[in-house]
């Protein structure tokens, strides 16, 4: 693995950087990829997000013409460098994007545990709150400025990893690093309400489905809410609605929480797990196991196996592993 040194040298020397992130980007993908674009611009450079995943309306807000192109649009000769941000595996790209690792320098900025270390320089942090706290950091270290528009979009980044500075992974660095943003002068009582405070009624509807899954076992230990290709049909709903679906089993204060949804589509049925526990339930090893992977308080993966099946499946495994004394 490679250090801050290596990823701002990488950095300084290129001129054309391609930055791309995971699929489904969500607030710290999105906000750190706009961060970076925007610093890097600021600093002089020509940089790009590619082939990014279409953006949850939730964050549409952000978005400014110019800043993204499709993949089919350019080609990786164009580019002396590719940024994979808050990518743990090559799996996790964009096809498309994928295919350019072979073909152009590659430097990952990461937080994942269980990242592979798949790029050409792997800058790795496990106990950043976020990617976009570790673009923070490394505007400092190259002296970047950060503006008002890489600070909104890297607060966004930094409150949606850290649950509004809620979860455990809110450190010292954190908050400093999120005190440098608001120095910049933005509004982020604004930026807060896009966020959390504009739920439609697609997404109240699917709450209320999902709320009604909801299944306590282990004397309340685990909770468990699940949505069926069904729900999301009955609502009209789409994946991005159901963003914020695994809070509903971490309110009841169980120590596992799970939710399982089929995502919408006409394919083959499978199911995405996502998993918050509390210590010593590390989800980002079970997950790792289950070929997904993410953090020790947050990970996900996806069965290849309808719902039903899924549920019987993760709940054994969940029981065996961590509620069954040897
Ligand atoms: P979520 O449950 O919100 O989808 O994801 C929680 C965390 O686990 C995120 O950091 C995410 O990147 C990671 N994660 C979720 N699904 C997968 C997966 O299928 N593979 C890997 N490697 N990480 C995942
Ligand atoms: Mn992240």
């Amino acid at each position: 693995m490679n250090t801050l040194n290596d990823a701002t040298a990488a950095i300084r020397s290129a001129d054309r950087i391609a930055i791309t992130t995971h699929i489904r980007p969500d607030g710290d993908a999105l906000g750190s990829a706009l961060g970076l674009q925007r610093l890097l611009a600021t600093a002089g450079k020509t940089a790009s997000i590619v082939g990014m995943d279409p953006v949850p309306q939730r964050y549409g807000f952000l978005m400014r013409e110019n800043e993204t192109i499709p993949a089919e649009n350019t080609s990786p000769g164009a580019f002396d460098l590719l940024v994979v941000l808050d990518t743990g595996a090559p799996d996790r790209m964009p096809d498309a994007m994928r295919d350019w690792l072979p073909l152009v320098r590659s430097l990952n900025i990461d937080h994942h545990p269980t990242n592979t270390g798949f790029a050409d320089i792997n800058h790795v942090d496990p106990v950043a709150s976020s990617v976009g706290e570790m673009i923070c950091a490394l505007a400092r270290h190259a002296g970047y400025g950060i503006a008002a528009g890489a600070a909104e979009a890297l607060w966004v980044a930094v409150v949606t990893d850290t649950g509004r500075f809620a979860y455990s992974n809110t450190r010292p660095a954190t908050l400093r690093a999120a005190a440098g943003l608001l120095e910049t002068g933005i509004a982020t009582d604004r930026i807060n309400d896009r966020i959390y405070n504009t739920a439609t009624v697609t997404q109240i509807r699917l709450q209320g489905r999902a709320t009604a899954s909801l299944e306590l076992h282990e004397n309340g230990r685990i909770a468990l809410v699940s949505l069926a290709r069904e729900d999301f049909a009955a609502c009209g709903a789409a994946g991005e609605d159901a963003d914020e679906i695994v809070e509903i089993p971490r309110r009841t204060g169980a120590a596992v929480a799970v939710f399982l949804c089929e995502p919408r589509g006409d394919g083959p049925r499978e199911t995405k797990a996502s998993f918050r526990t509390t210590e010593p339930f590390d989800a980002a090893s079970l997950c790792r196991e289950l070929g997904g992977g993410g953090h020790a308080r947050a990970a996900g993966c996806t069965l290849p196996m309808p719902l039903a099946g899924a549920r019987d499946h993760l709940l054994g495994i969940i029981q065996t592993r961590w509620f069954t004394s040897p």
